[in-house]
């Protein structure tokens, strides 16, 4: 007879990216904090009032596409897991994509941030693939506008002087809630809702577990520490949850 496996949440930022070659951003030490010039083009009030904001925003995304940053084994190991069977979610501060393009189920993944491979009319909020966008900045659009009204088309992520989406902080509270493991992954856990979110699970009887290279608000409460690189650690950590042995905790 099987043994129930546990249900696995699992919160990842951007250290699970970076072997794929995306920066942290937001990180203390991230493009964002360094340099304002830069974090107007990921700030609302100037993205939607300046032109000048978002021609600079197009080129931003378009070398930032050029990259072709594709899923590492961190990625993989996660989607593996889902695919042992093992009830689980993800929930990412990431807005690359990558769970998905690893071949996580999208219905697997609560994106907090929203998610930079889509975007969204700000006025008539019509979504389409941001690929599209691009295409159109390639092929000479400064600032491509929504082809069903004109309005200004953004990234389907959460910018600065945004709040996260209701519905899924509360996905998240209820994940967090249910989950007998919780694993955070290359999140310092610092910004709201993932300073947050760990503290949920580990009040309902969670496992708690991190994987980061630097400490952690958390690595106190938790239950093991490791601080191997991402791709390294997550599948082993794979396997083990597939193979049940951590749902004795
Ligand atoms: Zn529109």
């Amino acid at each position: 007879m099987s043994e129930k496996r546990p249900m696995v949440a699992v919160l990842t930022g951007a250290g699970i990216s970076t072997d794929s070659g995306i920066p942290d951003y937001r990180g203390p030490q991230g493009l964002w904090q360094r340099d304002p010039s830069a974090q107007e083009m990921v700030t609302i009030g100037p993205y939607l009032a300046s032109t000048e904001v978002r021609r600079r925003s197009w080129l931003m995304r378009r070398d930032a596409g050029a990259i072709g940053a594709e899923p590492n084994a961190g990625h993989r190991a996660l989607a593996d897991l889902e695919r042992a069977g093992v009830p689980m979610r993800v929930l990412t501060q990431n807005v690359d994509g990558l769970h998905q393009a690893a071949g996580l189920p999208a219905r697997k993944v609560i994106e907090l941030h929203g998610t930079a491979t889509e975007v969204q009319c700000a006025r008539c909020r019509v979504v389409g693939p941001m690929a599209a966008a691009l295409e159109r900045v390639a092929a000479g659009e400064d600032d491509p506008a929504c082809e069903q009204c004109g309005g200004v088309l953004r990234p389907r992520t959460v910018m600065f002087g945004e709040a996260l989406d209701e519905r899924v902080l509360a996905q998240a509270d209820a994940v967090a809630k249910a989950c007998q493991v919780f694993l955070a992954v290359g999140s310092s856990l610092q910004v709201m809702p993932a300073a947050l979110l760990p503290r949920i699970a580990l009040e309902r009887g969670a496992k708690l577990i991190v994987v980061n290279g630097e400490p952690t608000a958390y690595d106190e409460a938790a239950h093991e520490v490791i601080r191997e690189p991402i791709s390294e650690a997550l599948p082993k950590l794979v396997r083990r949850l597939v193979n049940g042995d951590l749902a004795r905790a």
